[in-house]
């Protein structure tokens, strides 16, 4: 049975001020959050804070992007070991944001997401088409590009105790939800096309779905077989909407 996962990507938003509000919401709620993992995934510079909040809560914490490299030459880069100092559970990797406006292929997202592992940390691996791509009927071709880029390079065992957030784009910040019946379409190809290479895998995968959930989307998509939590952009920077999804997850 996967425990289902909720986990806010806070984007570049915050302040000192509202993280302070926002986390002391999320942590006076999540004691009625009994079946469900909780993370929130911050801006770099407020990882100091964020850890130093949510220490000690079953709320975990990470980040939304991180370097392939080690260390080095790499201007204005944070690496995975600056990440482990700061106790990061997950990391995401391959946003449609990153790959969109920061021209990240398939190949870095990849090397990212070896990178996140390597050092112990969770990555979140972020899959999804453009409207386009829909309308031109090749949803599943480009999930599956996106999905084997990781495979390949790292082999299936990789997403043991994985996550995978299918994220169309153009439900991301939209307003415009995927319907419970499409996301679960895409999320079980992914977990067939996973189950081709490893049935146990693909079992224990733990499947997001994100593109504007909402209190009043979230029950109906986390009740889909393959859905097993939510990737949450803007709603997770209102903890009462936040801890809503969170409770109807778990
Ligand atoms: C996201 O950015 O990962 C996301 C799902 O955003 P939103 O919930 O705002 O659509």
């Amino acid at each position: 049975m996967r425990r289902p996962l909720v986990a806010g990507n806070w984007k570049m938003n915050g302040s000192k001020a509202s993280n302070k509000e926002l986390l002391d919401g999320l942590k006076s709620g999540i004691g009625e959050v009994k079946a469900a993992d909780a993370a929130v995934c911050v801006p770099f510079v407020y990882l100091a804070d964020v850890q130093a909040e949510l220490q000690g809560t079953p709320i975990a914490w990470g980040a939304q992007n991180v370097s392939d490299k080690a260390s080095g030459a790499f201007t204005g880069e944070i690496s995975c070991g600056m990440l482990k100092d700061f106790a990061c559970s997950y990391v995401i990797v391959g946003h449609s944001e990153r790959r969109s406006y920061y021209g990240e292929d398939d190949a870095l997202v990849a090397q990212k997401f070896a990178a996140v592992r390597a050092a112990g940390m969770r990555p979140i691996l972020c899959l999804g088409e453009t409207l386009d791509e829909r309308e031109q009927g090749v949803t599943n071709d480009v999930v599956a590009r996106q999905l084997d880029a990781v495979i390949e390079l790292e082999g299936v065992a990789a997403l043991a105790d994985g996550v995978i957030a299918y994220e169309p784009v153009w439900a991301i910040g939209t307003g415009r939800t995927a319907t419970p019946e499409q996301a679960q379409e895409v999320h079980a190809f992914i977990r067939e096309r996973v189950a081709g290479h490893d049935a146990a895998v693909a079992e224990g995968l733990r499947l997001l779905y994100g593109g504007s959930m909402n209190p009043g989307n979230a029950a109906e998509l986390l009740a889909q077989a393959d859905i097993d939590g939510g990737l949450i952009g803007g709603a997770s920077l209102k903890a009462d909407q936040f801890l809503s999804i969170c409770r109807a997850a778990g």
